[in-house]
């Protein structure tokens, strides 16, 4: 059995084909006990199970379109029973990004403290159109590396632009490294940012619209005015590296209050 820390509430990114492959993957990873062999060939009772999708474990949710509220009355069912120690549990959710703000308020119910043992993989080829109350739950893993040009632009960076809606703003080495690897142009550093201030512009509105403590519409405020300051000094001339690095550095932070 796989030893690593494992996340409750997890965001795959990536195309529909190999997110099945991944997800796949990473449930035998979870449930296989030959870890030795190749887990990809391997025709144990439970990875032929998941293979099946016919695991006692775990739930797939596939959407017939969008979403509605009832396609998720399975995951509340479920996870009403105690597991045995542990047990692992996993929903995965496919199409998150047709989840409705209804349908994600519920969702976020479970998400925001998943009883012991129950995990939820979503999964989505569009990662900016899942909700930003949903996004900021998640530990959003990016499989789309191979296949950039059929994703949302900005989905293509999650690597960098996760730092700022994870609040991953403690670890100046790690956002450098990746600023390195990603070698941005000027024009690309503008569309990133542009996007990270429509990100900020949504979530405004939903705390609006849910009603949420005057701190966060307070908060994601102030994201949104800073961004856009830094948005009226754009990088020139090869300045991205140095313009990200200063965006980080005073990043608005969320004080609870
Ligand atoms: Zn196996």
């Amino acid at each position: 059995m796989n030893t690593k820390i494992l996340i409750p509430t997890q965001l795959f990114v990536g195309r529909t084909e190999l997110l099945a492959e991944k997800t796949e993957q990473f449930l035998q990873e979870q449930f296989c006990k030959n870890q030795s062999q190749n887990i990809q060939s391997c025709y144990c009772n439970e990875c032929r199970k998941i293979k099946n999708h016919q695991h006692e474990f775990i739930v797939f949710i596939s959407p017939e379109k969008d979403y509605t509220v009832k396609d998720l009355d399975i995951i509340f069912e479920k996870a009403n029973f105690a597991l045995d120690q542990n047990q692992k549990f996993f929903f995965v959710l496919q199409k998150a990004q047709t989840l409705s703000s209804t349908c994600a308020n519920k969702l976020l119910k479970i998400l925001e403290e998943p009883p012991a043992g129950y995990n939820f993989i979503l999964q989505t080829n569009n990662p900016t159109s899942i909700l930003p109350t949903i996004l900021s739950r998640c530990h959003v893993t990016n499989f789309s590396n191979k296949n950039p040009e059929e994703l949302d632009y900005a989905a293509e960076y999650s690597s960098l632009t996760s730092f700022f809606y994870n609040q991953n703003l403690d670890n100046p080495a790690d956002f450098e490294k990746e600023l390195r690897k990603l070698e941005l142009s000027d024009s690309q550093s503008i569309e990133i940012l542009n996007s990270i201030i429509n990100f900020y512009a949504k979530k405004i509105l939903w705390h609006h619209e849910g009603k949420n403590p005057q701190e966060h519409i307070e908060y994601s405020e102030s994201v949104y005015k800073f961004l856009n300051e830094k948005l009226k000094k754009a990088p020139q001339s090869g300045s991205s590296g140095l313009f990200w690095k200063n965006i980080y550095i005073s990043f608005p932070k969320f004080a609870r209050k």
